[in-house]
């Protein structure tokens, strides 16, 4: 017995099912993107990818309000492929990582760039940027025998700002742009840590990121695999 009701397992919707996907850990991919390395003020050379993380629960199902973060005055959109896996493993090969993934979604790795920037000039770690509540809307889950392909498709967010009448893209690059593929990255994480059937991967950001504000209306998606809508809510 526990001492109090053990916490609710976080999860996420699945397309075209009543079914939900159990949500393990969150694994993000920091810098995937050659010009968003660039943007950050970073060289984007093929230095080995890094990793941060976000508690399960910072996954919200879309469409969704997400409330306005506490502790920010410059909550950023970050839109990523996000890769569900199914079938866990460590030391996993390049060419075997296809047999581990369950599904890929389209998600947000909400970040409050203000603390990221305190972080990085302290040399202190990122998680209050990173892995705050609310911090993961994602798009529901395609199974992958749906999805035609993780190394090449448009992926974009753009943002409608209210009393506006048109929306404004902001993101629009193409998974083939990923400075380190699918493949790559999920092989390399895999020789840090044992995945798990219900970890998901955040597989880092395009150009373009920038502030959302309350009232705006972010839309964003993933040619071929699935798309979200996320509504920021007022502050706190
Ligand atoms: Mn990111």
């Amino acid at each position: 017995m526990y001492v109090f009701d053990a916490p609710k397992q976080a999860s996420v919707a699945v397309q075209g099912s009543d079914d939900r996907f159990p949500v393990r850990r969150i694994f993000c991919v920091g810098r995937n993107y050659e010009a968003h390395a660039r943007e950050m003020g970073k060289d984007p050379t093929r230095e080995s990818p890094f990793f941060f993380t976000k508690p399960a629960d910072a996954v919200m199902d879309t469409p969704c309000t997400m409330p306005y973060p506490k502790l920010t005055e410059d909550l950023h959109y970050e839109i990523e492929l996000v890769i569900a896996i199914g079938k866990g493993g460590d030391h996993i090969a390049e060419e075997d990582v296809m047999d581990h993934i369950w599904g890929a979604a389209v998600g947000l790795d909400m970040t409050r760039r203000d603390l990221q920037a305190e972080a990085k000039e302290a040399g202190r770690p990122w998680d209050w940027a990173k892995a705050f509540d609310n911090s993961a809307p994602i798009g529901p889950i395609r199974p992958i025998e749906k999805v035609k392909s993780l190394e090449a498709g448009r992926i974009w967010l753009a943002i409608h700002k209210e009393g506006e009448t048109m929306a404004e893209m902001r993101q629009d690059a193409d998974l083939s742009d990923l400075i380190w593929s699918v493949r790559e990255h999920i092989a390399i994480l895999s020789q840090a840590m044992t995945l798990a059937p219900g970890d998901l991967i955040m597989t880092g950001t395009p150009a373009g990121v920038g502030a959302a504000v309350p009232g705006d209306k972010i839309t964003g998606g993933v040619e071929g695999v699935g798309g979200l809508e996320v509504n920021i809510g007022p502050r706190p």
